[in-house]
Order: C-alpha cells, then sequence, then structure tokens
C-alpha cells in the first residue's frame, strides 16, 4: 500500500494522559456551571465558617465539598458547600490527602 503516514502523529498520547485522575477534576472546577455556582455561593456566604467559628472573620475565596464528590458527595448541593479560605481549604485538603476524607 502507497498511502502510508510518513509521520506518525502521536500527539493523541499526551491527550490521553492528561485524562487522570486530578484532571478530571479540574474539568469539573474549571466548568461553567461550577464557576457560576461557587460564585453565586460565596456572593451570599462571604465568610469562612471555620475562621467564623474560632471567632475570626476571613473572606472566603473557596466553596469546598463537606463531603468530595469522589466520596458520593453531591456536586451541586448548597448542603454539601461550605464556604472556606484558602488556608482553611488546604488545611482540610491536607488531611483528606492523608486518608481522613
Ligand atoms: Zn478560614
Amino acid at each position: 500500500m502507497a498511502n502510508k503516514p510518513k509521520k506518525v502523529n502521536r500527539s493523541w498520547v499526551k491527550v490521553y494522559e492528561a485524562f487522570g485522575r486530578e484532571d478530571k477534576d479540574d474539568n469539573f472546577y474549571n466548568s461553567r456551571r461550577w464557576r457560576n455556582f461557587r460564585k453565586s455561593y460565596l456572593e451570599r456566604n462571604p465568610l469562612c465558617v471555620h475562621c467564623e467559628s474560632e471567632g475570626c472573620v476571613t473572606a472566603a475565596t473557596v466553596a469546598d465539598h463537606k463531603i468530595r464528590m469522589k466520596a458520593g458527595g453531591e456536586a451541586f448541593a448548597e448542603s454539601n458547600i461550605q464556604a472556606l479560605c484558602e488556608k482553611c481549604h488546604n488545611r482540610k485538603s491536607a488531611s483528606e490527602s492523608r486518608g481522613m476524607g
């Protein structure tokens, strides 16, 4: 057969690898639906609930899933969302990655 491609384009390999576990999450958090949901939630809940419970007032920048989606938590249920500042969110994520989530 004469119509053999001169060069094999293997760029699909990278595309395939990009759909790893973490990137799947990124797709969700970058989705328009989530960004709108998060924005409207933080407009109505502008303070970090963790800091507030400790008597501090900190602006929330993260709409955090109380129960992670991977653990069966609902993505767009406000009852499963809490407003956190970056610091509290990082602390929570760190403890989750130690196997507590
Ligand atoms: Zn906080």
